[in-house]
C-alpha cells in the first residue's frame, strides 16, 4: 500500500490512481531509450510487440491514453458522415468529450440493454438502409468490461453473436478494452480467443494494471501504421516514451494474474456494503464481479454527491457518477484491510455514533 500515505485515505475513485511499485520504477529506470517519433525507441517497440503477441494481434501502438486509442480506431475505420453503433452507456459516448464527432465527423447510434450489453438483434435493427439519405453504418464498438455497466463482462457466446451480426453488415468491430484483462480474468477466456473476433482493440495499462500512463491500440499492421500517422496528428507522438512503455511492459508481465485479487476485494466490498441499512448494491451482471462496485445510498442521505463528499471527509474517496449512484473501484493499492475499513466508514454514515 503506497498510495495516499500523505492523507491516509482509501482511494476507490478509480483504478487509475495507483502509483508505480518499486519494481515498476526499477523497470522504468533501467529501460533502454530512443526516440519513438524517429522510430528507434527500443522499449516502446518491445512493449508493442509483447502486447500484440499476448493478444494475438499483428501490431500495437502505444498511446498516451485509452481515449486516444479509441479515437484512433474510429478515425482509422470511419469516414465523416459514418455512424458508429455502441451501447448508449459507453465510454466513447459519455467520457470522450464528443471525440467521434469532433475528430472523425461521426455519429454514434446508442443501443439499450442491461449493464452495457446488447443482443445481435439490436445490432441488426440499428443498421441503416443503404440510401442516399442515410449515414453509413460502419463500426461496432463493444466495451469489455463495461464501466458504467458495473464492470460487466461480455461472455464469448454473447460477443460472438454480436460480432457475427456486425460481420453480416461489414462493420469494423472495435473493442474498448480499457479493462480487457479484467474481463478475460473473470470470464476465463484466453485474450487471443476473444481478440480473434475483433478488428481492433484498445487496452489501458493505467487502470487496474497499475502503470502510471499509457494504453495501446491493437490491430492489423496496415491499420496500425496508418494510426501511427493519426497519433502524430493528434499530438500523441512521444519521444523517450520507453520510460512509460517499460511500466506497461512490467504490468503486462506481473500485474495481469493478480487482477483476481481486485475482483475478490470488490466482492468483499459489495458484500459488506449490502449489509448496511440504506445501501443498495448493484448486482454483478451474469454474477461475475470484476473490480467495479456501484451502490445507491438511501435518497434520505442527501443524494450521491453529498454522500461521496461526506465519505471523502471520513477517509474514503469514491465517485458519484450519477445523482443517485456511487462507484467504487478496487485496485492494486488497496488490500482487504482497506476494504474492511471502507465498509466501516460507510456504515458509520448510516449509524452515526
Ligand atoms: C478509462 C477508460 C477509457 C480510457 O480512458 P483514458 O482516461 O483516456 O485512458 C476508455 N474506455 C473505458 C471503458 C474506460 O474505463
Amino acid at each position: 500500500m503506497n498510495i495516499n500515505e500523505s492523507n491516509n485515505s482509501i482511494d476507490l475513485r478509480s483504478d487509475t490512481v495507483t502509483r508505480p511499485t518499486d519494481a515498476m520504477w526499477d523497470a522504468m529506470r533501467s529501460a533502454p531509450l530512443g526516440d519513438d517519433v524517429l522510430g528507434d525507441e527500443p522499449s516502446v517497440q518491445a512493449f508493442e510487440e509483447a502486447v500484440a503477441a499476448k493478444v494475438g494481434k499483428e501490431a500495437a501502438l502505444f498511446t498516451p491514453s485509452g481515449t486516444m486509442a479509441n479515437q484512433l480506431a474510429i478515425r482509422g475505420a470511419c469516414e465523416a458522415g459514418d455512424e458508429i453503433i455502441a451501447h448508449r452507456e459507453s465510454h466513447i459516448i459519455h467520457y470522450e468529450t464528443g471525440g467521434p464527432a469532433a475528430l472523425s465527423g461521426c455519429m454514434v447510434a446508442g443501443l439499450d440493454g442491461d449493464a452495457g450489453m446488447f443482443a445481435a438483434d439490436a445490432v441488426h435493427a440499428a443498421i441503416r438502409h443503404r440510401d442516399i439519405h442515410a449515414p453509413r453504418s460502419r463500426m461496432l464498438v463493444v466495451e469489455n468490461t463495461h464501466n458504467r455497466g458495473g464492470g460487466s463482462v461480455w461472455s464469448m457466446e454473447r460477443f460472438r453473436s454480436v460480432t457475427d451480426a456486425a460481420r453480416e453488415h461489414h462493420l469494423h468491430v472495435h473493442v474498448d478494452g480499457a479493462r480487457f484483462f479484467n474481463a478475460a480474468t473473470a470470464a476465463g477466456y484466453e485474450p487471443s480467443e476473444f481478440a480473434a473476433l475483433t478488428d481492433t482493440m484498445s487496452i489501458c495499462f493505467s487502470k487496474g494494471l497499475g502503470a502510471p500512463v499509457g494504453s495501446v491500440l491493437l490491430g492489423p499492421r496496415k491499420f496500425i501504421d496508418r494510426s501511427r500517422r493519426f497519433r502524430k496528428m493528434l499530438g500523441g507522438g512521444m519521444r523517450q516514451s520507453g520510460i512509460l512503455a517499460a511500466a506497461g511492459h512490467y504490468a503486462l508481465d506481473h500485474h495481469v494474474a493478480r487482477l483476481a485479487e481486485d475482483h475478490a476485494n470488490a466482492v468483499r466490498l459489495a458484500d459488506g456494503l449490502a449489509k448496511i441499512h440504506g445501501i443498495d448494491v448493484d448486482s454483478p451482471f451474469d454474477g461475475l464481479r470484476t473490480n467495479i462496485v456501484f451502490f445507491r445510498p438511501d435518497p434520505a442521505w442527501g443524494g450521491a454527491p453529498a454522500v461521496a463528499e461526506q465519505l471523502s471527509a471520513r477517509g474514503v474517496k469514491v465517485l458519484a457518477l450519477d445523482p443517485d449512484r456511487i462507484r467504487a473501484i478496487t485496485h492494486l493499492d488497496v488490500d482487504g484491510a482497506d476494504i474492511d475499513r471502507a465498509i466501516e466508514i460507510v456504515a458509520g454514515l448510516a449509524h452515526p455514533a
